[in-house]
């Protein structure tokens, strides 16, 4: 029996996690982790992390931030996160998928998701087996809700608010974006297209630079044929890390946790940084940041594009209406934010929790 009582003590608090499993399939040696952190509020959705270094600290962690994220978007659901243990680029990913869907069968709280190294095929993989998901491809009647860039619109909305408010225009303001996958690559588009010029790129593979501004259509296209945004025609090509030095009005990490943090932050000369990723800067580092005028808006507030699509599809709607719900929440959560920061002078992240643990703690007050 593993010793559990480090997890409690580190993380057990007024909201959860309700629940920490972890399960195992001998014959196709599959191993996940499911915490469900709250369901106050509705069934708990959240994404499945496929990686090779996810552990039940990092679920449990991710699993309060869906809390959050669908708390201060007004959805009537809870906040859960799974992890499957395993390489999303090799393996027989179907086998994968679907023995670990077999497993959580049970945990009916729980409605998964896609996310880093699960797509809307996964999903597809998981509902047949288990018939419980979002993010299932068109054919199965889901929003497929990477394909069509739920989580960067619903950012570029926030940057529609955010960056005027830090006395930024959105015309012709600049951006580098950490990680060019589902979230960054779709966020670079939909601000492209308000007049944000994308100056910066980076994936595992490096960061393409391109002052003057890079092509964000070529950039994807690029990186979806060779594999790596180092293939883009033109530009410097540096090591993936000098992302953070690049100096420009929005940075948008986009790919992994804990990226920025007190030890590397003074390397940032930026002045919004929306938050893409999940738990992507570290609470010490967000503080130094504003401390420092950096306007930072979290991640459950920002990226949660995702989880408003998830909702409208569970609840059998359209995409027209995900994109309509995304904006008018984005923009009431965004405004809701901004105007905590500016009359209370609280750090973002303080009035942000403020925001989504209330309305979690309503929720609580009706349950038995
Ligand atoms: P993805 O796998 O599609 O893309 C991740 C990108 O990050 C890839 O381009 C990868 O090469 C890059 N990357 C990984 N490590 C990197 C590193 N060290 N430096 C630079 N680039 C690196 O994943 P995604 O769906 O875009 O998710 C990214 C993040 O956003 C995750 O934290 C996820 O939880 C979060 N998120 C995703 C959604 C969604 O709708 N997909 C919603 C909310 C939050």
């Amino acid at each position: 029996m593993p010793d559990c009582s480090n997890i409690f003590e580190k993380f057990a608090d007024e909201l959860g996690p309700v629940k920490t499993v972890h399960v195992y399939d001998p014959r196709t040696g599959t191993k996940g982790i499911v915490v469900i952190d709250n369901v106050a509020r509705g069934p708990a959705i959240g994404g499945v992390r496929l990686a090779l270094d996810i552990d039940t600290e990092e679920v449990i962690r991710l699993a309060r931030t869906m809390t959050l994220k669908n708390a201060a978007a007004g959805l009537p659901h809870g906040g859960g996160k799974a992890g499957i243990i395993g390489d999303p680029h090799t393996g027989d990913k179907e086998t994968l998928l679907r023995s670990f869907a077999r497993k959580i069968r049970e945990l009916t709280d729980y409605i998964p998701g896609p996310d880093m190294g699960t797509d809307e095929e996964c999903m597809g993989y998981i509902h047949d087996e288990i018939g419980r998901c979002i993010g299932k491809p068109r054919s199965l009647g889901g929003i497929p809700l990477d394909e069509i860039g739920a989580t960067g619109y619903g950012l570029s909305r926030v940057a529609g608010l955010a960056l005027p408010f830090a006395g930024i225009s959105v015309e012709g303001a600049t951006l580098a974006v950490q990680g060019f996958g589902n979230v960054g690559r779709h966020a670079a588009a939909f601000l492209a297209r308000q007049g944000v010029r994308l100056i910066a790129a980076s994936d595992t593979s490096g960061t393409i630079r391109r002052d003057e501004g890079l092509d964000v259509d070529t950039l994807i296209q690029v990186k979806k044929e060779e594999g790596s945004v180092l293939a883009y025609p033109g530009g410097s090509k540096m090591a993936k890390e000098e992302i953070f030095t690049i100096s420009c009005d929005i940075f948008i990490p986009a790919a992994q946790p804990d990226v920025i943090t007190a030890e590397n932050v003074d390397a940032f000369r930026i002045k919004v940084v929306l938050e893409g990723a999940n738990i992507p800067i570290t609470e010490e580092a967000e503080r130094i940041l504003h401390d420092r005028g950096v306007l930072c808006i979290p991640d459950f507030i920002a990226n949660a594009g995702g989880v408003i699509c998830a909702a409208v599809e569970h609840r059998g709607g359209s995409e027209k209406h995900a994109f309509e719900l995304i904006r008018e929440k984005l923009e009431q959560t965004t405004r809701e934010l901004l105007s905590a920061i500016d009359r209370e002078k609280l750090y973002p992240r303080k009035a942000a929790m403020r925001m989504a643990v209330d309305r979690v703690k309503a929720a609580m007050a009706l349950r038995r």
